[in-house]
C-alpha cells in the first residue's frame, strides 16, 4: 500500500483540473491491467460535470475456485454484488490562493490511503482461493469527482437499475491519520444499512482486527460528503470508513492537513490504523461474499 501511496502522491495533484489527474488514472489502470490474467474485468465510466471530464474506473472479479482454469465457484447472478469504493481525486482548496491546475494537491490521506487499499485488494483477491462457495461478484470502484460532492459515485448510482445489482456498498476515505488511537469511524446510511453496520462491528471482533474504537455514526442523508452516500440514499446497504468524521478543523486528532497542499505522505502518521482499516474492509467484503446468494 505504501508503494501505491508513493506513486499516487508523486503526480503532484489528482485534482480534476491538474495534469496529474490523468497520470493517476493511467497508474490505476496499469496496476489493474497487470492483474488482468487473474480474471479481472476493467472498465471506465466517463461523465462530464460542468465541463470537467470525470472518469470512474471499475475492476470486477468473480472469485475463482482452486486451480487457474476453474471458473467462479458459485453461480453469479445479476444481484447480490459487493461494491468496494474509494475516490482517487484530490483537492487543496483550504490552502489560500491555491490554483487547481498548477499547484499541488497530494491528497495522501485524502484519499491515496483508500485508493492504495483498493489496489492491494485487487492483488490479494487475484489469488484468493476460498474453500467455501463464493456467489458474489466483487466490484472495486475507483471514483472520480468526490471532491466535487461525490459527482463520480453519484453519476454511477444514476446508471443502476432496479433491482440493484449490489447488496452492499463499502467506502474507504481518509484512513491513515490518528496519532493517538486506532479509531475508525463507521458511517452507516439510512436504516437499510443497520445490518451491514452490525456485520462490520462483528467482523472487527471475530477476526481481531483491532480497530478501537470502531465508532458507528448514523448518516441520515447525503450531507456526509462520502462516496457511500448515493448508494445508501438509494436504499442499498451502505457504509463508509473514515478515520474521523466531522470537526476536521476544530479538534485534534482530525487531520488538519486535509484539503491542503500539506496532505503529504509524511502525514500518514498511523500506518497501523491504515492497515487495520484495509483489513476490515476486505474482511467485511469477503464475509458478505461467502454468504449464499439471496
Ligand atoms: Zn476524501
Amino acid at each position: 500500500m505504501d508503494a501505491h501511496l508513493g506513486a499516487l502522491t508523486s503526480f503532484v495533484s489528482r485534482d480534476v483540473h491538474h495534469p496529474g489527474h490523468a497520470k493517476a488514472q493511467a497508474y490505476i489502470k496499469e496496476q489493474l491491467g497487470a492483474l488482468a490474467y487473474y480474471g479481472w474485468k476493467i472498465e471506465s465510466q466517463r461523465t462530464v460535470y460542468q465541463g470537467i471530464p470525470l472518469e470512474n474506473i471499475f475492476a470486477t472479479i468473480d472469485v475463482r475456485g482452486v486451480g487457474p482454469d476453474t471458473g467462479p465457484i458459485g453461480p453469479i447472478g445479476n444481484t447480490g454484488w459487493i461494491l468496494v469504493s474509494a475516490h482517487y481525486d484530490s483537492i487543496a482548496n483550504r490552502t489560500p490562493g491555491w490554483r487547481p491546475s498548477i499547484d499541488p494537491a497530494p491528497g495522501a490521506d485524502d484519499n491515496a490511503t483508500g485508493t492504495a487499499a483498493l489496489l492491494e485488494f485487487a492483488r490479494v483477491l487475484s489469488t484468493y482461493r476460498p474453500g467455501a462457495p463464493v456467489e458474489s461478484r466483487i466490484v472495486l470502484a475507483f471514483f472520480d469527482g468526490e471532491e466535487l460532492f461525490f459527482k463520480g459515485s453519484g453519476a454511477y448510482m444514476s446508471t443502476l437499475q432496479k433491482p440493484y445489482p449490489y447488496k452492499a456498498a463499502i467506502n474507504l476515505d481518509m484512513v491513515g491519520f490518528n496519532p493517538i488511537t486506532d479509531r475508525l469511524d463507521l458511517l452507516w446510511y439510512t436504516n437499510v444499512s443497520a445490518g451491514l453496520r452490525d456485520r462490520a462491528l462483528k467482523v472487527n471482533e471475530t477476526f481481531k482486527i483491532g480497530l478501537a474504537p470502531l465508532n458507528a455514526q448514523f448518516a441520515a442523508d447525503g450531507n456526509t460528503i462520502m462516496d457511500a452516500a448515493p448508494f445508501g440514499i438509494a436504499g442499498i446497504p451502505s457504509i463508509a470508513f473514515v478515520q474521523r468524521y466531522g470537526e476536521n478543523d476544530a479538534t485534534f486528532p482530525g487531520n488538519y492537513t486535509f484539503h491542503t497542499v500539506n496532505d503529504t505522505p509524511d502525514k500518514i502518521t498511523n500506518k497501523r490504523l491504515w492497515l487495520k482499516a484495509a483489513k476490515l474492509t476486505l474482511a467485511v467484503a469477503l464475509d458478505l461474499a461467502n454468504e449464499p446468494a439471496q
